[in-house]
């Protein structure tokens, strides 16, 4: 069914408050509005959630929608002395809000909203807003993250000082990985930004996020894509995170954004302003280039004690080109009795599959020589993917079969390109 069929056939709009049956359990909260076919609720705690609609029952509404947002909007003139932003949104918490007076859902979409939303930020800079989608992020697919690379093309042809991305925190990490390998020599800042709580809530992140992220763009010649998030618990400092190293590590905590393997880009005092590096930039002056193809049929699954190598059936059934496997420790998979899940790997690699493999540890580094296990998956042709996390590689992978040959992919996969395998592992950078 279609968001548009379901609002009609229940009688209910965006903005407003409803009451309904999800699996036997009643839910409340009120309409935001999304693009995709599946209900978008926003609960009095200022979390979103995303709700199948076959699965909805019974629904009822227990308060009315009001247009908001209109009256509240800020009138702005474009300053000459200051440089451009482009605001691009892709969905996602940092994109809507319920106001609470009136009720109504709001998604601030243009200058004059973000303006009225985070006054602060337009003192720094013009900006311009280019709604690519608006989506919560789990619902986000590898076609998402071309027209994403399309839009920020599009604006480093403008010649704009830097790129904003507001997006969903719960799969950012995939889609900075994505825009990393896609836009290579990025000559200016594309900063993605997401927050962990919307805006209309008292202990929102979004607003020092967005105005980290614009201090950061106006104030330094960065150029590629990086992460900005709160660096702590605190209203004090935003890191700036790498595109291919940085993963959600919280689902709640404000600082939930961590490099892993690796150290932050920079920080940005959030009191006084101030910047500072904590990785050497490299002076990049190469020309861009775009490539933002990708192969849809990679997987990435997980081992755990007691797997079924069936699962590996069906990757060879489905004709995958592509596999990332989240092994355990150094990078083990079971062997299986009579080393039957050794076998299932091996025929996949034979069926054409390029295989990689990571680890769960998330930290470290996976090193096939150590246990004879590991040499077994070794050989079969599968390839260990160093410190690289295995949603890096799985978008690696997938941007490699979309954009080179498969046995180009092989070398690249291990071949750092972004920053996405450090040359050796660093003990200084693990949280202990
Ligand atoms: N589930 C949401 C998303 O990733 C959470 C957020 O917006 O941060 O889009």
């Amino acid at each position: 069914m279609k968001i548009k069929e379901f609002y009609k056939k229940n009688k209910v709009r965006e903005g407003d408050k409803i009451q309904f049956d999800f699996k036997g359990q009643i839910v409340e909260g009120t309409i935001i509005p999304t693009s995709r076919n599946n209900l978008i609720i926003k609960f009095s705690s200022g979390y979103n959630a995303g709700f199948d609609l076959i699965q909805v029952k019974k629904v009822k509404k227990i308060g009315e929608s009001k247009k908001v947002g209109k009256t509240s909007k800020i009138e702005i003139k474009k300053k000459p002395n200051l440089p451009t932003i482009s605001l691009l949104h892709t969905g996602g918490t940092i994109a809507s809000r319920v106001d609470y007076k009136t009720g109504g859902v709001y998604a601030g979409f243009e200058a004059e909203d973000i303006a009225a939303m985070f006054p602060e930020i337009i003192q720094k800079a013009n900006f311009e807003s280019i709604l690519v989608s608006n989506m919560m992020s789990e619902d986000m697919t590898l076609k998402n993250y071309s027209l994403i690379v399309k839009a920020v093309e599009k604006e480093i042809k403008k010649g704009v000082k830097g790129i904003i991305i507001g997006h969903g925190t719960d799969t950012l990490g995939y889609s900075a990985a994505f825009l990393s390998f896609a836009v290579e020599n990025c000559p200016i800042p594309v900063i993605i930004v997401g927050s962990q709580r919307s805006s209309d809530r008292g202990s929102s992140d979004a607003g020092m996020n967005l105005i980290c992220a614009t201090e950061f763009i106006t104030k330094t010649n960065y150029k590629g894509i990086a992460i900005c998030m709160h660096n702590s618990i605190n209203d004090d400092y935003c890191a700036i995170l790498s595109g291919t190293k940085t993963r959600k590590m919280h689902t709640s905590r404000r600082d939930a954004f961590k490099t892993i393997n690796d150290s932050p880009i920079a920080l940005i005092n959030y009191n006084t302003k101030e910047i500072t590096w904590v990785k050497k930039q490299e002076k990049l002056e190469k020309k861009m280039i775009i490539k933002e193809k990708f192969e849809k049929k990679v997987g990435l699954i997980k081992t755990h004690p007691g797997i079924n190598e069936k699962i590996l059936d069906f990757y060879k059934k489905e004709k995958y080109k592509g596999l990332i496997i989240e092994g355990t420790g150094l990078g083990h998979t079971p062997i299986g009795e009579k080393e039957i899940f050794i076998k299932k790997i091996k025929n996949l690699v034979d069926s054409g599959c390029v295989i990689g493999i990571t680890s769960q540890c998330i930290n470290g580094r996976v090193n096939s020589n150590v246990y004879s296990n590991l040499r077994k998956v070794s050989n079969t042709g599968a390839i260990y993917c160093e410190d690289m996390l295995p949603e890096t590689a799985f978008i690696k992978l997938s941007w490699l079969l979309g954009n080179y040959s498969k046995e180009e992919t092989k070398k690249m996969l291990v071949k750092n390109l972004r920053g996405e395998i450090t040359s050796y592992t660093r003990i200084d950078v693990y949280d202990e």
